[in-house]
């Protein structure tokens, strides 16, 4: 199945943390990392927090929706993912944005994830893997990201980190 997740993080060296979980998606047995967006910088939602780093992948698993997700988090979990705060700082972020064009609404997983219309951040490098890319109900993402405009948002500069925290 073709899938695609974001990847978020802005503790601990959020480009080391973002870049570690592409590796050890490209590792895993069942899950091929077919591609990867440029990383980008984004100004945190939520509350007062440092600078994302955001990112998107495209997989192909053959892993259903739920164990997909049990293994991303896994990889949250090995890269000490914290829960503390809604919307609060982490090290990690793995969401499921899309599963094929299925549409799932289950007490662990909505699919697509239900944010991700409303987040520059996630379109943006969604569009750099998949610029004809559109949701199951039809709409493209490149409109999608054209109303939501690029505010907050910047493209990561080769040799570019956030600052050790
Ligand atoms: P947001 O949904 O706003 O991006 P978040 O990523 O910070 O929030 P988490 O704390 O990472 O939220 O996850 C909370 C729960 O969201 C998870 O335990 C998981 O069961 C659920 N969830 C629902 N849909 C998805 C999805 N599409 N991808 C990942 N997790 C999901
Ligand atoms: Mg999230
Ligand atoms: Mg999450």
């Amino acid at each position: 199945m073709q899938v695609f997740i974001s990847l978020g993080s802005n503790l601990q060296t959020p480009l080391r943390q973002v870049t570690q979980a592409c590796n050890t998606l490209r590792q895993h047995r069942d899950i091929q990392l077919r591609r990867c967006s440029h990383w980008y910088r984004s100004q945190a939602v939520g509350p007062p927090q440092p600078d994302y780093i955001n990112g998107a992948a495209e997989l192909d698993t053959s892993l259903t929706p739920e164990a997909l997700l049990d293994e991303l988090q896994a990889i949250e979990q090995q890269q000490q993912r914290e829960r503390i705060q809604h919307w609060g700082p982490r090290t990690l972020d793995l969401d499921i944005l899309l599963y094929g064009c299925d549409i799932i609404a289950t007490e662990r997983l909505t699919v697509p994830h239900p944010w991700m219309t409303k987040r520059n951040f996630v379109l943006q490098p969604l569009l750099d893997i998949a610029p004809q890319l559109v949701l199951p109900n039809g709409t493209s993402i490149a409109s999608l990201l054209q109303t939501l405009g690029n505010k907050g948002l910047s493209k990561l500069q080769p040799g570019e980190d956030i600052e050790q925290r």
